[in-house]
């Protein structure tokens, strides 16, 4: 450019030079002088039209390069405003993590994001084998077909169709008035746990690029649903005991505490049982820690099979166990204990015969709410002295404070 600029200004030099000297030179030279100049001339013309059409194609250039700039600055914005909205929805997950809470928002943020008016949010339970979470905006008609779930849940696929009326598969959509649609799974490490997808009418086509804005906002997705399931199991965990899987001390005294709450709130009575393994010693010493261990679960099971969901079973500690009866008047309480001393009794117990009294039995005691005691340490005590009672009568007794 800089080149063309100076040869320009040294022919506009030349030809001012020429016609300066040309009176001064004989006329024969004068002809062809001017000739010269004359072709020169041309020669100038065809340089300017060359060197104006470079112009136009730099300033082509420089548009489709602003134009670029623009777009990937939009891009740049939309990314930014993506992470902004998962930000916020991942702190709200801190402060409270609620999955479905944190899931709605989510929704929420992708329709902003998005700019549409119909999505859908689907988190599947391989273990249930069905979605445990839906969360529509919208219309409550966005129905996909099992199909479909499997292509997207099987084999973990995006869609993006345009002109939904051409795509036989899409067609109950497209009858319904949509014409795009968008879905991008949600995936936790190579498994698809779910979906994502947004609908469209005739307002609008998806793009790639918007495509792109909802796998991020899945990938998101994705990790606050595996972190909610994390934080479910070790919660589940901690008040869990490891061996029978009953509940542990520790909330057996939390929800002794609310349910004792509830009862007096709503004058209910509550019944409290405490159950106790007899000759557990002689039984462990004769057939060895592991057999105990298997008489646990064995008796975890039979009081969990015996009681209603109501109802709370813990592990109390060692070869004891707690029963919490809301709602149950103390005679009520001495039935469903009386039926379970029956289920240990007459359960076929490995090496049983064994034990002093040649089966493995156990000893209960009941206290009532507000019959025996108004609080709960007081129920404690009372169910834990008429166990006592129980083992001092001989043992495989249900006994009443
Ligand atoms: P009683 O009829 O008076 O209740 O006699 P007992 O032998 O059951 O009572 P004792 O308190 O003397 O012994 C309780 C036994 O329970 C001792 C302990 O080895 C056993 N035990 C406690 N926890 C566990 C456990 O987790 N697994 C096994 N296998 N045994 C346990
Ligand atoms: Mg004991
Ligand atoms: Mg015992």
């Amino acid at each position: 450019m800089i080149i063309r600029l100076i040869l320009l200004t040294a022919v506009v030099a030349l030809i001012a030079f020429s016609n300066f000297y040309i009176h001064s030179l004989p006329v024969q030279f004068q002809l062809h002088i001017r000739n010269l100049i004359n072709l020169t001339g041309l020669g100038f013309l065809l340089f300017i039209y060359g060197l104006s059409r470079s112009l136009r194609r730099e300033i082509f250039d420089l548009r489709r390069n602003s134009e670029k700039m623009r777009l990937k600055l939009f891009d740049y914005g939309k990314e930014s405003s993506v992470l902004t909205a998962i930000n916020e929805v991942i702190e709200i997950f801190g402060k409270n993590p609620n999955l479905e809470d944190v899931l709605n928002r989510i929704a929420d943020a992708a329709l902003r994001l998005l700019k549409v008016k119909y999505l859908l949010l689907q988190v599947y339970s391989t273990g249930e084998q069905k979605f445990f979470t839906r969360i529509i905006r919208g219309k409550e008609e966005f129905e996909l077909g099992e199909e479909l779930i499997e292509e997207i849940i099987l084999q973990g696929n995006s869609v993006l169709i345009n002109n939904l009326v051409h795509s036989p598969r899409y067609h109950s959509f497209a009858e319904r008035g949509y014409r795009s649609l968008l879905i991008a799974p949600l995936k936790v490490r190579e498994e698809n746990i779910g979906l994502i997808g947004a609908l469209a009418k005739e307002e609008r086509n998806f793009t790639g690029r918007d495509l792109d804005l909802l796998t991020m906002i899945a990938a998101q997705a994705s990790l606050i649903v595996e972190n909610a399931h994390l934080l479910e199991k070790t919660k589940a965990l901690s008040i869990t005991d490891g061996l029978t899987n009953l509940f542990n001390y520790r909330h057996f005294r939390e929800r002794l505490m609310e349910e004792l709450k509830g009862a007096k709130n709503n004058n209910f009575p509550l019944s409290l049982a405490m159950a106790d393994i007899d000759y557990f010693k002689n039984y462990n010493d004769l057939n060895g820690h592991p057999a105990g261990d298997e008489v646990l679960r064995q008796i975890a099971k039979i009081l969990m099979r015996g009681t209603k969901g109501s109802d709370t079973v813990a592990r109390y500690g060692g070869e004891e166990f707690v029963l919490i009866f809301p709602n149950t008047q103390k005679k009520d309480a001495l039935l469903v204990c009386q039926r379970l001393n029956k289920s240990i009794k007459n359960y076929k117990f490995k090496n049983e015969r064994k034990q002093p009294n040649k089966d493995l039995t156990i000893s209960i005691g009941v206290a009532n709410f507000p019959v025996d005691a108004p609080d709960t340490e007081t129920l404690i005590k009372k169910a834990d002295l008429a166990l006592y009672q129980s083992k001092e009568n001989g043992r495989d007794l249900v006994t009443a404070a």
